[in-house]
């Protein structure tokens, strides 16, 4: 199936079949959700979506070795993900359309902060899943941010892939409230210039200072005390 939305220029190949519940949820559900999607850029390449049967392939595919079970990824236009009948228990339809759409958001990211002759830009965990997760499920409710205050807030932020395998879904949270938090100080401005500085050559950190103003790790240790002071004063 070929769906083409034009609201954020994405043409998606998708190699479903038409009469699957999951690309029925696809064609019904995606272009309105995508429109979520719009704040942080325009996709400038078409992008694939393809089914793998079992998880070590997927593993197989990605760029570095990862110790996650995976369920999807995204890299170089393309977006990999476990054929949905075959994860340990099937996600519904919705929970599925979800999952794609947080792997378009890292496209959408790919496609906005590199060049195309440069392997894709690297981002810190926090801000990299932060975006993934607040474009395909929105902004977290600030209430969340007590129930993180005593989690080790930093070192979720720069985790790598054995911390996120480690530490699970409290990585994903963390990273959500820092990149909503960055979002609503910062937005499109900083956020347009990161890109920018990105896809001039500049790492993660120099880009960041010049667009924010504020050292990345400055910025997310001054949101983790926020959090503690915070959940202190309830
Ligand atoms: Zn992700």
């Amino acid at each position: 199936m070929i769906l083409s939305i034009s609201s954020i220029a994405l043409e998606l190949h998708a190699d479903l079949a038409a009469d699957s519940p999951y690309s029925r949820a696809l064609e019904r559900d995606l272009p309105r959700r995508l429109a979520r999607l719009s704040p942080w850029g325009r996709f400038c390449r078409p992008v694939k979506l393809l089914l793998v049967d079992n998880s070590i392939e997927l593993k197989l595919l990605a760029p570095r070795a990862s110790l996650l079970d995976l369920r999807g990824l995204a890299w170089n236009d393309a977006v990999w993900l476990l054929r949905p009948e075959r994860w340990p228990a099937p996600p519904d339809p919705g929970e599925w359309v979800t999952l794609v759409l947080h792997e378009l958001a890292h496209i959408l990211w790919f496609q906005r902060s590199t060049s195309p002759e440069r392997a894709p830009a690297y981002a810190p965990t926090w801000f990299r899943e932060g975006l993934a997760v607040v474009a395909a499920e929105g902004l977290p409710p600030a209430t969340g941010r007590r129930y993180l205050a005593d989690d080790a807030v930093e070192s979720a932020a720069y985790s790598d892939d054995a911390g996120i395998a480690d530490l699970g879904g409290v990585v994903y949270a963390v990273a959500a409230q820092l990149f909503a938090a960055w979002w609503q100080q910062h937005g499109t401005r900083p956020y347009a210039s990161l890109c920018r500085e990105l896809r001039a050559g500049r790492g993660f950190s120099a880009a960041f200072l010049l667009a924010c103003e504020v050292d990345d790790r400055a910025f997310v240790a001054a949101e983790a005390a926020r959090w503690r002071a915070e959940a202190r004063t309830q």
